[in-house]
C-alpha cells in the first residue's frame, strides 16, 4: 500500500516530484465492534491507528511535517510531545537523515515512546515542567534557529492527519457521528478539515480526561492529571478551531474520569481484541457514558497502540499464574 503522500495527492500540498518521506503510514484498518454496538445500541466501528509505522496517528502528520522540511532545506526537526510526537518525529527525521530533537515532559512520558525516540537517535531533552511549558520554549527557540517545528501547530500536520477521515467515508460512505480523544485538539480539527473537504459532516463527540479538560471548563488548566499521558495537556493549541468543529457539526467536548478511561481500555482488549493507549480508549469511554446522540452508525478513533505504555497494561491487568513444572500443577493452573 502506498504512503498517504502518493495515496492523497490532489488533496495534498504536494506536488509530483517534491521529495517524500515516508514509512507507508495510513490506510489503518477500520473494524466493526460487535459488542460495543450491542452496549451502545449503534454500529461502532474502530479506526485503528496504532496500526500506523511508529504506532499512531501522529505519522499522518510527520510525513507531510518532515516532507515539507525537507522541501525547505531543513536541516534538523524538533517537538514538544507528551511521547507519540517524538516517536514519530524521530522516526521520520531518521528516515530522511535529518537531526532530531524532542522535548518532553520529564517522568511523564510511556517508556513504549521513550524507548522508541531513543532508538530512532533523536536527542531527547526531558524538561522539568508540563507539556504546555515544552511547546512555549520550542516555539520560541524556533524562532531563533534554522529547525523546523513538527508539532500540531505546524499546518503540514493537520493536512496529513485529515486524510483519516477520507478513509472512513471510503469505507462506510457515510458516517453519523466520530469519538475522538482530545489533548492538544488538533486531531479533531483535521479531522473536520477532511470530513468538510469531502463534503460531509457527521458529529464530532471529543472527550478530555476530566483532570485535564480546559475544553470542557472553558479555561486553560495549569496542572494537568490524568492517566492518559498522551492527553495530559492543558492550553491546547488548536482551542479555537476545535470548539468550532464541535459546534459547526452540531457534537459537544465532554469530559470523562481516568476509571471511565481505564474500564474501557480493559474493555477493548479483553472483549473486542483491540489493545490501544489509555489515551485512546477516551473516545470509547465517552460514547459509553455520554452516547453519541441519535447516530446510527460511530466510528470511534483509537489513536495509539496499547503496547506504548506496557506499564499501564501490567498495572491494569491480571497477574501471570506461577506454576511447577508438573502435569498436574499446569492442570491447576490453566483450568483452575
Ligand atoms: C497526540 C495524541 C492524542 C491527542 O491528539 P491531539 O491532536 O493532541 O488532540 C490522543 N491520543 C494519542 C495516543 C496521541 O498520541
Amino acid at each position: 500500500m502506498a504512503g498517504l503522500i502518493e495515496r492523497y495527492r490532489e488533496h495534498l500540498p504536494f506536488a509530483d516530484g517534491d521529495p517524500v518521506v515516508s514509512l507507508e503510514e495510513g490506510s489503518t484498518p477500520l473494524v466493526e465492534a460487535p459488542r460495543l454496538s450491542r452496549r451502545v445500541g449503534a454500529r461502532v466501528w474502530l479506526k485503528l491507528e496504532g496500526a500506523n509505522p511508529t504506532g499512531s496517528f501522529k505519522d499522518r502528520g510527520m510525513t507531510c511535517a518532515v516532507s515539507a522540511a525537507v522541501r525547505e532545506g531543513a536541516e534538523a526537526v524538533i517537538c514538544a510531545s507528551t511521547g507519540n510526537t517524538a516517536a514519530s518525529a524521530a522516526a521520520y527525521a531518521a528516515r530522511a537523515g535529518l537531526r532530531g530533537a524532542v522535548i518532553v515532559p520529564e517522568g511523564r512520558i510511556a517508556t513504549g515512546k521513550l524507548a522508541q525516540a531513543l532508538m530512532h537517535g533523536a536527542r531527547v531533552v526531558a524538561l522539568r515542567g508540563t507539556f504546555d511549558e515544552a511547546l512555549t520554549l520550542v516555539r520560541r527557540l524556533v524562532d531563533r534557529h534554522p529547525i523546523a517545528l513538527v508539532n500540531s501547530v505546524n499546518a503540514f500536520r493537520l493536512e496529513g492527519q485529515k486524510t483519516a477521515a477520507f478513509e472512513v467515508l471510503e469505507e462506510l460512505g457515510g458516517l453519523d457521528a466520530l469519538c475522538i480523544p482530545v489533548g492538544n485538539a488538533g486531531n479533531v480539527t483535521a479531522y473536520w478539515k477532511g470530513f468538510r473537504e469531502a463534503d460531509h459532516a457527521p458529529r464530532l463527540f471529543g472527550f478530555q480526561a476530566e483532570g485535564a479538560a480546559p475544553l470542557v471548563h472553558g479555561a486553560p488548566v495549569q496542572a494537568p492529571d490524568t492517566v492518559a499521558t498522551a492527553i495530559r495537556i492543558g492550553n491546547p493549541a488548536r482551542w479555537e478551531e476545535a470548539m468550532d468543529a464541535f459546534t459547526s457539526s452540531r457534537g459537544a467536548v465532554r469530559a470523562v474520569s481516568d476509571a471511565q478511561i481505564l474500564d474501557a481500555y480493559r474493555f477493548l482488549a479483553a472483549e473486542e481484541g483491540v489493545f490501544c493507549e489509555p489515551a485512546s480508549a477516551a473516545s470509547v469511554a465517552g460514547l459509553l457514558a455520554h452516547g453519541a446522540g441519535e447516530a446510527e452508525s460511530v466510528a470511534c478513533v483509537l489513536t495509539g497502540h496499547g503496547l506504548k505504555d506496557p506499564q499501564m497494561a501490567l498495572d491494569q491487568a491480571a497477574a501471570v499464574v506461577p506454576c511447577e513444572p508438573d502435569l498436574s500443577a499446569v492442570e491447576r493452573a490453566v483450568l483452575g
